[in-house]
C-alpha cells in the first residue's frame, strides 16, 4: 500500500473561530476529486462487511466503487435503492461504530471515509437535480404511516414503491422528526433535510402535517380508513431525574432547549418569536449526541462556559467520535466522574447552581461499560445559570396515552413482534417508539422490515 493511501483525504471544516458564531455546517463536504481520491483507496474486498454492518444493508462498496469511477450519478442511485436519505444519514450515522469499524482497510490503515462520501453523494445528486426512475405499479389498498422521523419516512417510501396508498399524519408543522427539531443545522443543515423529505411528495405520499394522532384524529378512525397502519412516533418525552430543584427556573430538557433552537430559531430572536434564556455558564447532565448539540449549541448562543457532566468518562461517552471532538474544539469542558443530586436555586425561583457527587468507575454493567460507583461524602457545588437535562428521553406518551389497547412495555416501549406488529391486527411500530431512543439508521432499518411485515400481512388478504 502507498503511504498517501494509507490515511484518509482530509474533511475541511469551517475554522473553530468562525463557526462558534454561526450554525453553519461546520464539514465543508468533499470535492468531487476529493471524493473520487478517499473512494480510491477502498479495496473493493470481497467480503464486503460494510454492508453486513449496516442496518439497512447499503450496498456499500458498489456505491464506494462507482464514485472512484467519478460516476456520481449510478453511485446516488445504488445509495438510494436501500437508503432514502443517505445525504442524512452520511452525516448522522455513527459510522465509527458500524460500516467503518468494519472496514477491512481499517485494519492496516485508516477506515475508508464511508459516511463523508455517502453524504458527499446525497448532495451531488441535489446539486444536479439526479432523482430516480420509479415505476410505481398502484395498489388500492391504503396505509397510514404516525410519525415523520427515519423510521416513519422509510416505511413510507419502501410502501409507496410497491404501490400502496400511503398517508403520513405529523403532529408537527415540519416532517423529519428529530432530524428537523433535534440536530442541529450545523451538523445537518435544514435545506438538506427539506430536501431529502421533498422525495416524499414527489413519490405521491401524502403528507399531512399539523395532525396529531389521538388528539385531531383517533387510532381507530385511522383503522376504519385504512387497511395497516405503522406507528413512529419516537421517543421525545424528557427523562426527569426526580431530584430536588428539578422544577426551577433556567432548567430545561434538551429536546425543550432543541426545539427552540433549531425549531423556532430562537437563536434568532426576535426575527423569530421563540425566546431562550441561556446564561452565562451552561452544565448539561448527560455526554451522548444530545448533550453534545446542546452545548455546542449553547456555546453560539453565547454562553462563556460550557460544561458536559457526566457519571462515566470521555472515553465511555456515547456520542459519535466527531460530535465530541467539534465540542471540545469548540471550548466545551467534559467534567467526568460527576452526578448531579440537587440543583439549588435563588429567592427568585432561577437555578444558581447544582450539586455534583463525585464517581469512579466500578465492573462492568448490563451496558458492558464500567458502572459508576458514588464516592460516599463527595459532593460538591458548581456554580451555573442555565442547566439541560440530556439524560435520555422515553417513547412520546400523547399518543399511546390516549391508545390504551396498545400494549407497552413497563417503561412505555410500544411492544412489538419478530414482525413489528403490534398487539393490535394490522398496526405495526418501529423506531424509537418501540426501542426508547437509537440511532437514525436503525430506525431507518426498522422503518423498513416494518414496510416488508405490512406488504407480507396485506398480500395475504
Ligand atoms: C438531539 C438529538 C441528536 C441525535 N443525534 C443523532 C446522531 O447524531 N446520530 C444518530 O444516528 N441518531 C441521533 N439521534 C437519535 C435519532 O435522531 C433517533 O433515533 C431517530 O430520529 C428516531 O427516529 P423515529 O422515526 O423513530 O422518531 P423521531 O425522529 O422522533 O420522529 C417521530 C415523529 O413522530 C411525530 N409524532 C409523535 N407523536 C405523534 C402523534 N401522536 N401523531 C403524529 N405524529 C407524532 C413526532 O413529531 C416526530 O416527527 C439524536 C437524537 C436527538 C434527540
Amino acid at each position: 500500500m502507498k503511504e498517501a493511501d494509507r490515511i484518509r483525504v482530509p474533511m475541511r471544516e469551517q475554522p473553530v473561530k468562525d463557526r462558534v458564531k454561526n450554525f453553519d455546517s461546520v464539514p465543508l463536504g468533499y470535492s468531487e476529486e476529493e471524493a473520487m481520491a478517499e473512494a480510491r483507496r477502498c479495496i473493493q474486498c470481497k467480503d464486503r462487511p460494510c454492508m453486513m454492518r449496516c442496518p439497512v444493508n447499503m450496498k456499500i462498496s458498489a456505491m464506494i466503487e462507482t464514485i472512484a469511477e467519478g460516476n456520481f450519478k449510478e453511485a446516488y442511485l445504488i445509495a438510494k435503492e436501500d437508503n432514502p436519505i443517505p445525504a442524512i444519514s452520511g452525516r448522522v450515522c455513527p459510522q465509527e461504530s458500524q460500516c467503518e469499524a468494519v472496514c477491512t482497510m481499517g485494519k492496516k490503515a485508516d477506515a475508508i471515509n464511508i459516511g463523508k462520501l455517502e453524504a458527499f453523494i446525497g448532495d451531488w445528486a441535489m446539486r444536479n437535480g439526479v432523482t430516480e426512475e420509479l415505476h410505481i405499479d398502484e395498489k388500492d389498498k391504503k396505509v397510514a404511516v404516525i410519525g415523520s422521523g427515519p423510521a416513519g419516512i422509510s416505511c413510507a417510501v419502501d410502501l409507496r414503491k410497491l404501490g400502496y396508498q400511503v398517508t403520513m399524519f405529523e403532529a408537527l408543522h415540519v416532517a423529519g422528526g428529530v432530524l428537523q427539531y433535534g440536530i442541529p443545522a450545523f451538523r445537518l443543515p435544514k435545506d438538506i433535510v427539506d430536501c431529502e423529505l421533498s422525495y416524499l411528495l414527489k413519490i405521491g405520499v401524502d403528507v399531512r402535517l399539523n395532525h396529531i394522532v389521538g388528539q385531531n384524529v383517533m387510532l381507530d378512525e385511522l383503522r376504519r380508513e385504512f387497511d395497516a397502519i405503522f406507528v413512529g412516533t419516537g421517543a421525545g418525552a424528557p427523562r426527569f431525574l426526580n431530584i430536588e430543584g428539578e422544577e426551577l427556573m433556567g432548567i430545561y430538557s434538551a429536546n425543550e432547549f432543541l426545539i427552540r433552537v433549531n425549531l423556532m430559531k430562537a437563536y434568532d430572536f426576535p426575527e423569530h418569536d421563540t425566546p431562550i434564556v441561556c446564561g452565562a455558564r451552561v452544565g448539561v447532565m448527560g455526554a451522548g449526541n444530545v448533550a453534545m448539540d446542546v452545548a455546542r449549541c449553547a456555546v453560539r448562543l453565547g454562553a462563556e462556559e460550557v460544561y458536559i457532566l457526566y457519571r462515566r468518562t470521555k472515553r465511555e461517552s456515547p456520542a459519535r467520535e466527531e460530535e465530541l471532538r467539534h465540542a471540545l474544539e469548540e471550548g466545551v469542558v467534559f467534567v467526568e466522574l460527576v452526578n448531579p443530586t440537587r440543583l439549588l436555586g435563588g429567592d427568585d425561583g432561577w437555578v444558581k447552581g447544582i450539586e455534583l457527587a463525585r464517581m469512579k468507575l466500578g465492573e462492568p454493567d448490563s451496558s458492558g461499560r464500567p458502572r459508576p460507583v458514588m464516592i460516599e461524602g463527595s459532593e460538591f457545588i458548581m456554580e451555573l445559570d442555565t442547566v439541560v437535562n440530556a439524560l435520555g428521553t422515553v417513547p412520546n406518551r400523547l399518543f399511546l396515552g390516549r391508545t390504551p389497547e396498545l400494549e407497552t412495555t413497563g417503561w412505555g416501549a410500544i411492544k412489538v413482534d419478530e414482525n413489528l406488529m403490534t398487539n393490535i391486527e394490522g398496526v405495526f411500530a418501529g423506531g424509537d417508539s418501540t426501542s426508547g431512543g437509537a440511532t437514525v439508521i436503525q430506525a431507518l432499518g426498522e422503518g423498513r422490515a416494518a414496510a416488508a411485515s405490512i406488504h407480507n400481512y396485506l398480500s395475504g388478504r
